[in-house]
């Protein structure tokens, strides 16, 4: 295993599928760092369905922006920043997926 917070795509690689295929189509830049994502911070909300989590700690008082579509039957989410002109994903809000929250869920535990 990759020393620091676990990967997404190590943790839940049907997820990491699944957002990898859907940034090809309108975010290609996006798309290929899916692989280099970790999994910083979950999200703290009870919702069942909701898989969303912090790839990166996000510097006080910086801003990001939004870029929301559909994922599946649930709704994606992605705060994303730029840094010396590349866009990063600082996080990803994704509710609605009970089969990926899940998939995540099962994933850190086996890692742990
Ligand atoms: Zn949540």
């Amino acid at each position: 295993m990759t020393p620091g917070p676990p990967l997404l795509v190590e943790a839940a690689p049907v997820y990491a599928a699944e957002l990898r295929r859907h940034l090809d189509e309108f975010a290609p830049d996006l798309a290929l760092i899916v692989e280099s994502l970790r999994i910083v911070k979950r999200c703290i909300c009870s919702q069942e369905s909701c898989a969303s989590f912090h790839s990166l700690t996000l510097p006080e008082g910086s801003t990001h922006s939004d870029i929301g579509s559909w994922l599946g039957d649930g709704f994606l989410d992605l705060g994303v920043i730029t840094e010396q002109g590349n866009r990063q994903i600082a996080f990803v809000d994704l509710t609605g997926r009970p089969d990926l929250r899940k998939e995540l869920d099962d994933g850190l535990r086996q890692l742990r």
